[in-house]
């Protein structure tokens, strides 16, 4: 299938997706803690941060504990995450920053968000989606590696991900792009061996379609 093809199809592929899995919920409602979980979440496996989070959150139950947190304590207590020295030391600095510039809560635009300690723009983009309802694409790593294998867009980081898909993606889809492709990539397009056989939108998927062609 050519890519102007596939872009016509686009709304077909992602509506497949839709129905196929539920929509992964955010495991947090208050918006400093999806901040600071989507910070802990940079290189490291979904279930790792929220088990994490959930014992960073009971230790710290509120900005101020963390902000005052032991640095020691707190690198011990996140040990499990990946780069965790250096996000130990973000996340309290976030926390400083949350309470003395934005009277304890979390900025609602990217501009602020970015700002940050340790806050790229998927980490801006889940809070600007999930906390505030704004329509974003958060290309995490299940949205990067999908899209590209279905051959949606044709990119390298994720940061080209999200400038292509926001060229081409009607904005009404762009909210729910990162809770359905994270189930989605947990279920069937798994990062290694993913369930072609049983995915719904194999017809058009450029993976399957090429490793088909490679098996005859
Ligand atoms: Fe992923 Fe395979 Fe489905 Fe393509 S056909 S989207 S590679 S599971």
């Amino acid at each position: 299938m050519f890519l102007g093809e596939k872009m016509k199809n686009y709304e077909k592929i992602l509506r497949k997706i839709f129905e196929s899995v539920e929509p992964h919920k955010h495991p947090f409602k208050e918006p400093w803690k999806v901040l600071i979980s989507t910070i802990l979440s940079q290189r490291t496996k979904d279930e790792t941060t929220e088990k994490i989070s959930k014992l960073l959150y009971d230790r710290y139950k509120t900005l101020d504990e963390l902000k005052n947190a032991n640095i020691d304590e707190l690198m011990e207590l996140i040990k499990g995450i990946g780069f965790y020295r250096a996000k130990a030391k973000n996340i309290k600095e976030v926390a400083k920053i949350l309470i003395e510039k934005y009277n304890g809560n979390v900025p609602d635009n990217k501009e602020d968000l970015l700002l940050l300690p340790g806050v790229g723009s998927k980490t801006a983009n889940i809070v600007l989606s999930v906390c505030f309802d704004k329509d974003y694409i958060a290309v995490d790593t299940h949205v990067h590696r999908i899209m590209n294998r279905i051959g949606i867009v044709n990119t390298k980081t994720p940061e080209e991900t999200e400038k292509k898909l926001m060229e081409i993606i009607d904005k009404k889809y762009w909210k729910k792009i990162n809770e359905y492709f994270v189930e989605f990539g947990k279920k069937i397009c798994l990062p290694r061996n993913p369930k072609c056989e049983i995915c719904p939108v194999k017809n058009y998927c450029k993976y399957y379609n090429e490793r088909k062609t490679v098996a005859r």
